[in-house]
């Protein structure tokens, strides 16, 4: 078994984040195997060397341990292009030039007065930019504009070539946020109408997080993707992604989420719950496991 961490390094890990990661170690310690850790920093505007610091700084300290060195993202862009260029050679990309508020606008003109279909992704996107493809570009990846992957086309080769005829599935030791769980199957249909266009290149970072992830799990070996319950939708874009390239799909092992005393999800910004702040106020790493619930070390 091979599990792994993938923070992006723009803020203080939280408890939330010690949760996730505890939980890929001790379960890949309890099979004899490896736990690794990969550093998902694309987005450069964001991501800061301070805060990566702090996560091995964080991550030892809980007792971890991973291979050295560690995977980092801004390191793969290359393999990032060899896949987009392969991709768009095939037909799966189209070019798209729409602002957040074109995306916005044109996905709430037909209802208008209704709020617009959200996916895992955000507004479902309308087709604007797919409606006025043309392929008589030239074999060149576009640089000059966000490359969505072009979904119809993306989940029915799914379905064709999936060991179940039309039904595309994964297996899920966790569960989803309504307690899916076991095999999850789903149809290409569905992922149409519930996911639609997603983006697989930003303009200003040549990738996206579903194509990293993707690319990188496998590049890493990855036999078990243990995450939040958050990203469990986005498994759907992943498998896909999975059979266009034809890589395997590991097993994904999604987990409850841990929020504060008001029930909110915690997020990067809560600094109050910084492992850090735990730390200097004199927690053992044994008092962050059992406050997330975890068995201790
Ligand atoms: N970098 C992502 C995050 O911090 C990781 C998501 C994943 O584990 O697939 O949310
Ligand atoms: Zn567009």
């Amino acid at each position: 078994m091979i599990t792994r961490f993938a923070p992006s390094p723009t803020g203080p890990l939280h408890l939330g984040h010690a949760y996730s990661a505890i939980l890929a170690h001790d379960m890949a310690m309890v099979e004899g195997g490896d736990f690794l850790l990969r550093i998902e920093d694309i987005d450069q505007s964001r991501a800061r060397p301070e805060w990566e610091a702090h996560i091995y700084e964080d991550l030892e300290w809980l007792g971890l341990w991973w291979p050295k060195p560690v995977m980092r993202q801004s390191e793969r862009l290359d393999a990032y292009q060899e896949r987009l260029q392969n991709l768009w050679k095939r037909q799966y990309l189209f070019r798209c030039t729409c602002s957040r508020r074109d995306v916005q606008e044109a996905a709430s003109a037909p209802q208008e007065g209704t709020a617009p279909l959200i996916g895992p992704d955000g507004i479902i996107y309308p087709g604007t930019c797919r409606e006025n493809r043309s392929f008589a570009i030239g074999p060149a990846l576009p640089t000059d504009a966000a490359l969505r992957l072009w979904m119809d086309r993306a989940a029915t080769m799914a379905g064709e070539i999936h060991e179940n005829g039309k039904v595309i599935s994964f297996t899920e030791t966790g569960h989803g946020p309504n307690g899916e769980t076991g095999l999850i199957e789903f149809t290409a249909e569905e992922v149409i109408e519930t996911i639609g266009d997603v983006v697989l290149a930003r303009r200003d970072m040549g990738t996206s997080y579903h194509l990293s992830v993707v690319l990188d799990d496998a590049a890493q070996g990855i036999t078990h993707v243990v995450r939040g319950e958050d990203l469990f939708e986005a498994t759907k874009i992943h498998v896909i992604l999975q059979r266009l390239f034809r890589l395997p799909t590991p097993t994904y092992h999604h987990h409850r989420l841990i929020r504060d005393g008001n029930g909110k999800r915690l997020a990067k910004r809560d600094d109050a719950r910084a492992l850090s702040k735990y730390r200097s106020d004199g927690a053992t790493p044994n008092d962050i496991r059992r406050l997330v619930g975890l068995p201790a070390a």
